[in-house]
């Protein structure tokens, strides 16, 4: 037997796997750096569903050339110095892996500049350079992901149909403008307009442009303050009734996460109120101290893990239930008589 070491290109492509599942995760992995630069606007555009192309630009703080290029290594990140920062992450990336796994089975290009008069462009094909010039200086960066999955043909063989593909992507910038709505986003598929938001950091206004005016005529705003937690958000009405979970948008220090326990947690608020095989709409952020919570799970940092499960689903249950005792659907206890 013999043992080598893989080279980064091929490292890259192997961490691929797990990182760009599909087109929507580049969509994310993109976003979310653009939001990690302190972005106030992000525009995407995506042809068949990103499986053409997919281009994010946003108006954050943009890159040096040097940085520009470090951003495609392995392991490459701005966001965390030392290993005590993995305890304490306040970024939505952190693991400097995205953007070489991204670049590693895609032509990609680049356009970033801070501002300040310089500009970097560069293109990558399969994990390497192919080019590089100056571009203009307009502040912020421009990534064009075309020919996702051209030099991994297995998994291009699995991508589902446009639709489903572009169902992902959808579902995908509707959490996150719900996340972060103080960040304008607008969307465009093959030229024409998915959504847009206003940017105003008003929550109820983005539900209404995500879910429509009728279902945010229809929120109740909750908010709870425990030790160790801070939770702010809007839950439906019991009468708006969706017959799938995915309408329940939770999120920690402003990630979208996906947690079973939480939604959960959010069902039993409801209590009787809902009928078997029908799910509320809410979209929920729960503050805490990031020492709290464990987000180095999974690549896509789509799960995480809480140090305090128990009192944070108590007190998310507990907040539902006193938000609807606040307008007498719920019986107040019966502890004063
Ligand atoms: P991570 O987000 O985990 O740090 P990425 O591979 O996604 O890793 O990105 C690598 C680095 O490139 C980031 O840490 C950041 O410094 C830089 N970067 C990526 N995208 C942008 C952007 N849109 N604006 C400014 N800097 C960016
Ligand atoms: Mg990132």
């Amino acid at each position: 037997m013999e043992i080598w070491q893989i080279p980064d290109t091929l490292a890259n492509k192997i961490a691929a796997g797990e990182v760009v599942e599909r087109p929507a995760s580049v969509v994310k992995e993109l976003i979310e750096n653009s939001i990690d630069a302190n972005s106030s606007w992000i525009r995407v555009e995506v042809e068949e569903a990103g499986l053409q192309s997919i281009k994010v630009v946003d108006n954050g703080r943009g890159m040096s050339e040097t940085d520009a290029e470090k951003a495609f290594l392995r392991h490459a990140t701005s966001k965390i110095t030392q290993e005590s920062d993995l305890f304490r992450v306040t970024t939505l990336g952190f693991r400097g892996e995205a953007l070489a796994s991204i670049a590693a089975v895609s032509r990609l290009k680049i356009k970033t500049s801070q501002g300040d008069g310089a500009g970097t462009w560069l293109s990558i094909e399969g994990g390497e350079i192919s080019d590089r010039s100056k571009s203009d200086a307009r502040q912020g960066t421009e990534i064009i992901v075309d020919d996702l999955f051209y030099n991994t043909p297995a998994r291009l063989k699995y991508m589902k149909t446009i639709h489903t593909e572009l169902g992902h992507i959808t579902d995908l910038l509707n959490r996150l403008s719900l996340s972060h709505p103080g960040i304008r986003f607008e969307a465009v598929h093959n030229g024409n307009q998915l959504f847009a938001t206003a940017g105003t950091g008003d929550r109820l206004q983005v539900i209404s442009q995500v879910y429509g005016m009728s279902v945010a005529r229809k929120m109740i705003p909750i908010h709870r303050d425990t030790l160790d937690f801070s939770i702010n958000g809007y839950i439906a009405k019991p009468e708006v009734t969706r017959a799938s979970r995915n309408y329940v948008s939770t999120m920690i220090n402003g990630r979208y996460i996906r947690s079973m326990q939480l939604s959960q947690a959010i069902i039993k608020g409801y209590h009787t109120l809902l009928t078997v095989g029908r799910y509320p709409v809410v979209v929920l952020n729960i503050d805490m101290d990031p020492v709290l919570v464990d987000v180095n799970v999974h690549p896509t940092k789509l799960e995480v893990r809480f140090s305090k499960d128990k009192e944070l689903f108590t007190a998310i249950e507990g907040a539902i239930r006193d938000a609807f005792r606040q307008i007498s659907l719920i019986p107040e206890m019966e502890e004063e008589q």
